[in-house]
């Protein structure tokens, strides 16, 4: 293992992590080592390894979070290099994931990244969620979303909801058992078919607030993006709060 040596380097007599590479984070008193030690035991989930799942993988990543498994189908293609910011020139052609991976670990050795060269449909998501304490939802398909969403309840998993088209973003968190769901707000399908343009930085701005809910929720902190949504729109510079309610007629949530 070439990494072995620069993480037993790092790494404090008593801790599992090193204390310095997350000194700026642990004095927040949010935080500390007491949250930095339930960060490296958190496994989480992320779906999709896109525009916004390259924002959500570097910070989880770059935060400590002792495992993370990235579940995508697809390979690195030069049109994805305009947004996707977890890939390069050199990864082209290789499976998503494993271009993940790669770089994942060059930024911190520490942490174990979990990769799924797959797609999550109705018959595999509860083999993939299993395993982990949470999920983040970055995929550019609406019906995975909605298996996502499903899913996480039946497990009782929290899901970071994120999209992003042209110069808008939304974002919010979904806590089963309570609603509201992401079938509550979007029971008819959405026209994911059609291709629209991103701007990358807007991915950027969702994938870096679905990273910090995560971190919220692990440890335990702030106040949740439940029962509200953030949505950014760029052409205007205004971030929006739309006050979310549960559908009394779905039957996913409580
Ligand atoms: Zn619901």
């Amino acid at each position: 293992m070439q990494y072995a040596t620069i993480s037993e380097r790092g790494k404090s007599d008593s801790e599992p992590f090193s204390l310095s590479r997350y000194d700026r984070q642990i004095i927040l008193h949010q935080i500390g080592v007491e949250g930095q030690r339930k960060l490296k035991d958190s496994k989480v989930l992320v779906v999709g390894a896109g525009g916004l799942g390259s924002v959500v993988c570097y910070y989880l990543a770059c935060s400590g979070i002792g495992y993370i498994g990235v579940v995508d189908p697809d390979i690195v293609q030069l049109s994805n290099l305009q947004r996707q910011i977890l890939h390069n020139e050199e990864h082209i052609e290789m499976p998503k994931v494993i271009s993940a991976m790669i770089n994942l670990k060059k930024i911190n050795s520490e942490v174990e990244i979990l990769p799924y060269p797959d797609e999550i449909n109705k018959k595999n998501v509860f083999d993939y969620l299993k395993f982990y304490d949470l999920v983040v939802a970055c995929p550019d398909k609406f019906e995975t979303r909605k298996i996502l969403n499903k899913a996480c309840f039946r497990l009782n998993k929290p899901l970071i909801v994120g999209a992003v088209s042209e110069f808008e973003g939304q974002v919010f968190d979904v806590i089963p058992p309570y609603g509201p769901c992401y079938g509550c707000l979007f029971e008819e399908a959405v026209d994911d078919t059609t291709t629209r343009g991103i701007l990358a930085s807007v991915a950027g701005v969702i994938g870096s607030i679905q990273a910090t809910e995560v971190i919220k929720l692990l440890i335990g902190f702030g106040k949740p993006l439940h029962g509200r949504m953030i949505i950014y729109n760029a052409l205007d510079g205004v971030f929006r709060e739309v006050k979310l309610s549960k559908d009394p007629s779905c039957r996913i949530c409580e």
